[in-house]
């Protein structure tokens, strides 16, 4: 069974329908690419499978069972699904720590004291290549990149069962971003975890998810030959 499924979800901002019917499944332990033009409706379908965004229409479920919003939802149910997106510099607090706030995670969700959380952050800060003096730093000093480490990081802390992962990885060099995406498959294949992969690169997509659909005209679609020259950007 999936993880995480779309069934029949219909989202629309004012007039425009952005997704129209979408049926789209998560399974355990695959690595899904989503790819499609800028604007495709990429975001809204991570932002559904995060319990972000009540679609008007259709259901999002979790283990075959409604997923609540996120106000709504237990602590195991939040730590369960994690999504992260590319402006992670919008989701750090500008006045405490990176450190803070990515051991913060674990504190709260998994229930580990400040020092053993402090000390898991700091491995896994580090690990993805932040250094110590950064990892004291307040948000507005570190770079875009290192922010989004920072994000990945916390997301990682909570050992989420479902890892949404939007367009992280844009506009990293090569090596930072292959850092992060090793990584992330290093805990997936510990974990067992599904991770959900959005890019509008396709190529990109290609050289680490299983399996890719695309986001387009309000339809996700399967996409066979990722190098192939269909009609998607
Ligand atoms: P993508 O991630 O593929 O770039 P999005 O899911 O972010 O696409 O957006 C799909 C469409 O919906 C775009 O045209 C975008 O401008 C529009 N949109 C997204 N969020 C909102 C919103 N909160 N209000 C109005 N329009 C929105
Ligand atoms: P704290 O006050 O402990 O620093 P925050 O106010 O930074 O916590 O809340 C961020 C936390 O809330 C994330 O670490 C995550 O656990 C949860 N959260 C926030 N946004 C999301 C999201 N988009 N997807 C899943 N969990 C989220």
């Amino acid at each position: 069974a999936p993880v995480v499924r779309m069934r029949e979800v219909s989202v629309r901002y004012g007039r425009t329908p952005v997704l129209r019917e979408v049926n789209l499944e998560l399974f355990d332990g695959e690595t899904l690419g989503v790819v499609g033009a800028s604007g495709a409706g990429k975001s809204t379908v991570a932002r559904c499978l995060a319990g972000l965004l009540e679609p008007g229409r259709g259901t999002v479920l979790l283990d075959e069972k409604p997923l609540p919003t996120l106000r709504k939802r237990t602590t195991e149910q939040i730590a369960q699904v994690q999504y992260v997106w590319q402006e992670a510099a919008s989701s750090f607090d500008r006045r405490r720590t990176a450190l803070d706030q990515v051991a913060a995670t674990a504190i709260r969700l998994r229930g580990l004291g400040p020092d053993e959380a402090r000390r898991e952050a700091t491995e896994l800060l580090t690990e993805l290549g932040l250094t110590g003096a950064q990892l004291r730093r307040y948000p507005p000093a570190l770079s875009g990149g290192q922010l989004q480490r920072a994000a990945v990081a916390r997301a990682l802390l909570a050992r989420p069962r479902v890892l949404i992962c939007d367009e992280v990885t844009t506009g990293l060099d090569q090596p930072l971003s292959d850092r992060i995406l090793d990584h992330m498959d290093t805990y997936q294949r510990r974990s067992g975890a599904s991770v959900l992969l959005i890019s509008h690169d396709r190529h990109a997509l290609a050289e680490r998810a299983d399996r890719i659909v695309a986001v387009e005209n309000a339809q996700v679609r399967a996409i066979n030959d990722p190098f192939g020259s269909g009609p998607v950007p």
